[in-house]
């Protein structure tokens, strides 16, 4: 049994934006494989559960009129990864949440409790760093979007104010459109195994396919939140990419940029060796994706339903 003391079924977002808004207590439940593992430990008891499980509009992947695409964040893991537009436009991600836990907590577990948490081993947050995902954030003062780069502001803590439930995660054309990318995770077991470190590399390459055009870095566990690595980034514009020196650059560049610490997971040592080798290999993954032609292009409105 759980010590609740109030539960109540958001019908619509506005709805539990009001009821958040009238018990200080109150707490989101999305999937609950965050929240009810931490009230089953005493963390929260005795409060009040706002349920957004059953609200419609959380759910599902679309394409907006400019081609953004929206994820929606009570959308579980395994509708994720399976989702004809993830594996479209964004398979990396798909990718990504495919390594959570087991099958169980990815059909429960949700996208939204996996960014709102703020943990910096979701598996999901490495890529939507790297995908300057945009947070929509619904509360009584309106609707406000914040880029998941500024959304974090310590382990577990994070800019959503408590009378605000995240209805959307935005991916803008030129987050995804010509990239490809490749998400790798270090755990001691395959399964049921929250990250050691999680690192996604991303790519946009030239018309010829010869060259860097773009780079994106992201990190999870290398910080205290997940992170970007923006001065690796940049130095990697304008490489070859059948020069072999770009490996040594990435491995060795990220370096300066993490701030990983030691844990009974791991050393502090063992993390930067992940978070090198990872890298190169994320990276690697990524172009070969991009010289296979698998970048995707722009996705249209409506794509979803064809
Ligand atoms: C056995 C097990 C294995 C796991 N393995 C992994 C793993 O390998 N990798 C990994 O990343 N995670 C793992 N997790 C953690 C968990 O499954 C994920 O973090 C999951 O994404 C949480 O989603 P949820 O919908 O269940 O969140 P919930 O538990 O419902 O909520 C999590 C937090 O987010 C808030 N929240 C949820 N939705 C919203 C919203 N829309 N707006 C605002 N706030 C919201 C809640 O208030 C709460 O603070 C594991 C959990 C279990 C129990």
């Amino acid at each position: 049994m759980f010590d609740i003391e109030r539960y109540y079924e958001a019908k619509s977002v506005e709805d539990a934006v009001r009821l958040l808004s009238e018990h200080e207590d109150a707490q989101i439940i999305s999937g609950g494989t965050d929240v009810l593992v931490k009230l089953r430990d005493g963390k929260g008891a005795g409060g009040t559960l706002v349920s957004i499980h059953e609200i419609p509009s959380l759910h599902g992947v679309h394409v907006l009129a400019d081609g953004t695409l929206e994820i929606l964040p009570a959308t579980c893991f395994t509708d994720l990864t399976y989702h004809p537009l993830i594996q479209k436009y964004l398979p990396y991600l798909g990718e990504a949440v495919d390594t959570v836990g087991g099958p169980q907590v990815r059909n429960q577990g949700t996208i939204g409790g996996n960014i709102c948490n703020g943990a910096t081993s979701a598996d999901s947050a490495a890529t939507m760093q790297t995908l300057n995902a945009i947070v929509v954030l619904q509360g009584v003062d309106g609707v406000r979007r914040v880029p998941v780069t500024e959304f974090y502001t310590g382990p577990g803590k994070t800019v959503r104010r408590h009378d605000e439930v995240c209805c959307a995660f935005e991916i803008r054309p030129e987050d995804y459109v010509g990239f490809t990318g490749c998400y790798m995770k270090y755990g001691k077991r395959a399964a049921m195994e929250i990250a050691t470190l999680g690192c996604c590399v991303r790519v946009r390459l030239d018309e010829s396919l010869k060259t860097i055009e773009e780079a994106r870095i992201g990190y999870g566990v290398a910080a205290p939140t997940p992170i970007r690595c923006p001065k690796t980034e940049a130095a990697l514009v304008g490489k070859d990419v059948f020069d072999e020196g770009i490996y040594e650059l990435i491995g060795t560049g990220v370096l300066d940029e993490v701030n990983p610490r030691s844990s009974w997971r791991a050393s502090k040592e063992f993390r930067l060796q992940l978070i090198s080798e990872l890298a190169k290999r994320s990276l690697k993954e990524a172009i070969r994706r991009s010289l296979n032609h698998e970048a995707p292009g722009m996705a249209a409105p409506g794509e979803e339903r064809r």
